[in-house]
């Protein structure tokens, strides 16, 4: 089954509005891509960016949303203000949200599920600890958060799910194709049919690596983080799809 690439920065806390020159210097390759590209920048830059890529082949999206739509929840943002100031996806699970703000398996389901109900889509991600992969347990953690964090049924909507080791990110460390491959394989297995959904690898994916990790069968595209805050390195990242 043919699924379209996807190319998805992930900015993180980082950008202001002086950084927009990237989407100029992002379109042309994203015009030229085979694959979907998206980038997340922090709220703040959200409706700028989206404005600014009016008209390109460039997406933006969120890099979490609330579970609810609206109310007295200081600070966060809804999935469908997200949608409101042009998002089409959102980052859902992320290692750094469930480290750093206790957000569980039902959390991820839950805002997963608002994100479908206002129109976006929620690209989850899943990913073992150093400690898990040491002990033999990547294969099983990933398919707990699986089972834990998707909606019902998500052969059903659209929905894109990451890999990414969490000792991975922003390390530098990769890993290797052969547990890429295999995890990816895992996830696929447990995916039910039709196998549309999109399994994108994250973790230190830079234009060094990115031709090899995305050549890999079960891989569908890249969640990229540092090598996604430099035009010319996630310009890169893109060209190396179905190289
Ligand atoms: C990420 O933040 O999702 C990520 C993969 O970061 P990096 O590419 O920097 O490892």
């Amino acid at each position: 089954m043919p699924r379209t690439a996807l190319i998805a920065g992930n900015w993180k806390m980082n950008g202001l509005a002086g950084d927009l020159g990237f989407f100029g210097e992002v379109a042309r390759a994203a015009a030229d891509s085979p694959a979907d590209i998206l980038v997340c920048p922090p709220a703040t830059l959200l409706a700028l960016a989206a404005k600014t890529c009016s008209g390109t082949a460039i997406s933006v999206g969120g890099q979490d949303c609330h579970a609810r739509e609206s109310g007295a929840h200081t600070g966060d943002i809804s999935a469908v203000m997200l949608r409101d100031a042009g998002a089409d996806y959102v980052i859902l699970g992320h290692s750094e949200r469930r480290a750093d703000h206790g957000e569980s398996d039902a959390i991820v389901r839950s805002k997963a599920e608002a994100a479908l109900a206002a129109g976006l889509i929620p690209i989850i991600c899943v990913g073992e600890t150093q400690a898990e992969r040491e002990s033999g347990q990547a294969e099983t953690v990933v398919a707990r958060q699986l089972a834990g964090s998707l909606p019902e049924n998500p052969q059903k909507m659209e929905l894109v799910i990451a890999y990414e080791p969490v000792w991975a990110i922003g390390t530098g460390l990769t890993a290797s194709e052969a547990d890429v491959a295999e995890i990816h394989a895992a996830i696929r297995k447990r995916l039910p049919e039709p196998l549309t959904t999109r399994i994108l690898y994250g973790g230190s994916v830079k234009p060094a690596n990115a031709e090899s990790l995305l050549s890999l069968a079960d891989v569908d595209g890249a969640l990229v983080g540092g090598a996604s805050l430099k035009a010319s390195d996630f310009t890169s990242i893109i060209g190396a799809v179905g190289r």
